[in-house]
Formats: structure tokens, sequence, C-alpha cells
């Protein structure tokens, strides 16, 4: 079946095997219970060591979660999925996932999001994991890294934020295949419907679903969605760390999903127009959109993203600003929302060099092409003349 197609069926309508003749609801509820009482104790003994499926406690699973993480999996083309309380949640479980039995030892790409790289750097770090960071887009440089480092895991976002630069999944995959490493990918910012990496040879993929998969800046959550070898660490890990997400997200999560190909094709139109007006707009001195047949990496794009799907975000360099003019531009939005979020039904905008971009120096911040007057946008689902009118007049 087809991304559309799994997004509204798959994960739902679960009959209860000890009540065939039972309804069955064509939602999945919210089951709130965390504890599941037997008649039968040998039955329960069966239940908990997974010879027999069922449900005991909230901790290892729950039905509202299990139909979301079903959805997942068959969404990402994986083998199981765990839903985390939060998509930073479900980056560290998959990163102890990926180092389990391996060199304790992470090359991630440059350029992640700002909590990423504070995970690695500031919580695995100090515990003894060794972390590099590498331009994964420049593929000669990171076969050289992989050689001298042997890192056990090699994390990258299949777009990256905010210049949306995109790697060569399945040559990475070969090179992490190559050295033994896992490859995990961050794939919020793609989403399954433009790519899904473990086609392309990834092991573990993380979403935050807090962004389009959810779509409605009402729900925090992340998910670990991964090829078979990793599907029995990270459900260990899970049942042992406890990072699951509440039967209500589960559900806003599952309900969400159920729109999210029609949202993201529309966001995915707007960012088009979108970026096609401000490239003629005499006060933007650059646009970063992966359409552009200039991208640096517009043959991956070419082959990895589906025709017309390039994402919902459009970062736009102003000309000459400062600071201080961008924060004029962003305040003279009337439809437009400011926050710190990406992949709502409302357009949003953002300043990285405050928000996922503020730990990192100025200086640095410069030499990793985020200048002054870059703002990162994410097209909503309104009518995009409105939302192109409401750019207009903040820029002029
Ligand atoms: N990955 C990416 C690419 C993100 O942009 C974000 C949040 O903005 C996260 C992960 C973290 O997700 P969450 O806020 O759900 O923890």
């Amino acid at each position: 079946m087809k991304t559309e197609t799994k997004a509204v069926h798959a994960g739902d309508r679960k009959r209860n095997p000890d009540a065939p003749g039972a309804f069955v609801p064509s939602s999945t509820p919210i089951y709130t219970a965390t504890t599941y009482i037997y008649e039968d104790t040998a039955k329960l003994d069966r239940v908990l060591g997974r010879e027999e499926p069922g449900y005991c406690y909230g901790r290892y699973d729950n039905p509202t979660r299990v139909g979301l993480e079903e959805l997942l999996t068959q969404l990402e083309s994986g083998h199981s999925t765990q839903v985390c309380s939060s998509g930073m949640m479900a980056i560290h479980v998959a990163v102890l996932a990926a180092l389990t039995d391996r060199r304790k030892s992470v090359l991630a790409s440059n350029a992640l999001y700002g909590a990423t790289t504070t995970l690695l750097t500031q919580v695995l770090e100090p515990l003894g994991v060794d972390v590099n960071f590498v331009d994964l887009c420049d593929l000669a440089g990171a076969e050289q890294k992989i050689a001298e480092l042997k890192p056990g895991c090699i994390l990258l976002e299949t777009i990256s934020n905010p210049l949306l630069r995109v790697g060569d999944l399945d040559r990475i995959a070969e090179l992490a295949r190559a050295a033994g490493a896992a490859l995990l990918v961050d794939n919020t910012f793609a989403t399954p419907l433009l790519v899904r990496p473990l086609e392309h040879g990834a092991n573990l993929v993380v979403e935050s679903l807090t962004k389009f998969l959810a779509g409605h800046g009402d729900v925090l959550g992340g998910a670990v969605i991964t090829d078979e070898a990793h599907a029995d660490v990270v459900r260990a890990l899970s049942r042992t760390l406890g990072p699951v997400l509440g039967p209500f997200e589960s559900y806003l999560t599952m309900r969400g999903i159920k729109t999210f190909v029609l949202r993201v094709e529309r966001q995915c139109a707007n960012a088009c127009r979108i970026a096609t007006w401000l490239e003629s707009h005499p006060r933007i001195a650059r646009v970063h959109y992966p359409a552009d047949p200039h991208h640096p990496d517009a043959a991956v794009i070419r082959r990895l993203f589906p025709e017309g799907l390039y994402g919902a975000l459009v970062p736009f360099e102003i000309k000459d600003a400062t600071k201080e003019d961008v924060f004029g531009f962003m305040d003279r939005l009337k439809l437009i929302v400011r926050g710190t979020s990406l992949g709502d039904v409302h357009s949003l905008v953002l300043y990285p060099a405050i928000a996922s971009h503020r730990e990192i120096a100025p200086k640095q911040r410069q030499r990793m092409g985020i200048s002054d007057g870059l703002v990162r946008l994410c097209a909503g689902i309104e009518a995009v003349d409105d939302i192109i009118a409401d750019l207009d007049q903040a820029l002029s």
C-alpha cells in the first residue's frame, strides 16, 4: 500500500483476542490503564515472558501506543517502533541502542539540531562516549573520518537544520555498513512522505512526532523506528528506562498522522510558491530551497525526493540585515507565527541564531553559513497568497 493509505489505516481496528465476538472500534481508543489483570496466572507468566501477545504494564506496552507504533513502522518501512515522550528522548534511546555492543564512538553530521549536539557533547561525551563531527555531505572527507575513527554510530538528519543540506543516504549507509557502524537518521524535516531512510540502508530512524506527523502544535512526542537487528535492544532499553509516550499523546499523534500526507503535500506546494516569490524579491539576498538546481546537493535531492515534494522549510536571508532588522521584520508579521517549532498547520518563522543555534558562538555560526540576516520559515497549510501577502507587507 502507498503512504497515503497506510497513514489512514495502519495500526487501527484491533480485535481483542479474548473477546472474539466483540465490536471493533473504527479508530484506536485511549487506554489509560497502567496494569492489566489476568484470571490465569500462567497466562500472565507467558505474556510477561513474551511467549504470548498481551498487555501487562504501561512501561512495557499500552494498546493505544502500540497502535501508533504499528502505524509508524509501516510508514517508515521498519521492523518495529518505540514511541517516546519527545523527539530528544527518541534520539537518546536510538544512540544508546546504536552503541550497544559497538565502539562507544559517534561520528555526527556537523549540521544537527542544537539539542542533539548538546546531547552528544554535554551528556554522552562526559559519560565516556567519543564524539566527533564531520560534513557528511562531503563523502570523501566522511570516508576518511570513518576509516580513522571507526565509529560505532553515524548520525545525521535527512534534511539539515537550518540550511537544508541533504547527505547521500545510500552512500553513507554503505560506508557505515563497511565500518560496522550503525546508521541513525533523524527524518523529522523530511517525514516518511518524502524519504524513508530505512529503505536506503539506515538502521535506526528517529522522528520528532511534535512536528509534521502530529502536526497541530499540541503534542510533544518522538519515535525510534528500527530495522530487525536493532528492534530488541531498543525494546529492552525502553522497558528499563521508561521513555514512553502517554496514551493521550499517542491518540492525538495517531489522529494527526491520518491527515499528514494532505498537510505535508500542501505545505510543500506552499513552500515552493513562497521560495519562488522570495527569490525575485529585491530585499532578499538568498533563498535556501532544495528544488533550486544550484543547491549544493541537487543531484542527491533529485535521487532521494519525490518530484515536487521538497519539504515545507524555506530559509532565506534578508539583504544586509542585522539581527535588529530581522527582529523588526518578524515583529511586523501579522499572520505568520513567531515560534520555535515547525511542521504545524500554521506558518512559523524562527531566527535560528537565537533558537536552534543559540549556544553556538557568533563566529562559528557565520562559518556554518548562518548569517545575521537568516530567517527560517516553515510553510503552513494556509492559502499561499495570504502567506505571501504577509511576507510582502513585513518586508516593505
Ligand atoms: N530533531 C529535529 C530535526 C528537530 O528540529 C527537533 C526539534 O525541533 C528535534 C529533533 C527534537 O524534537 P522534540 O522537540 O520533539 O524533542
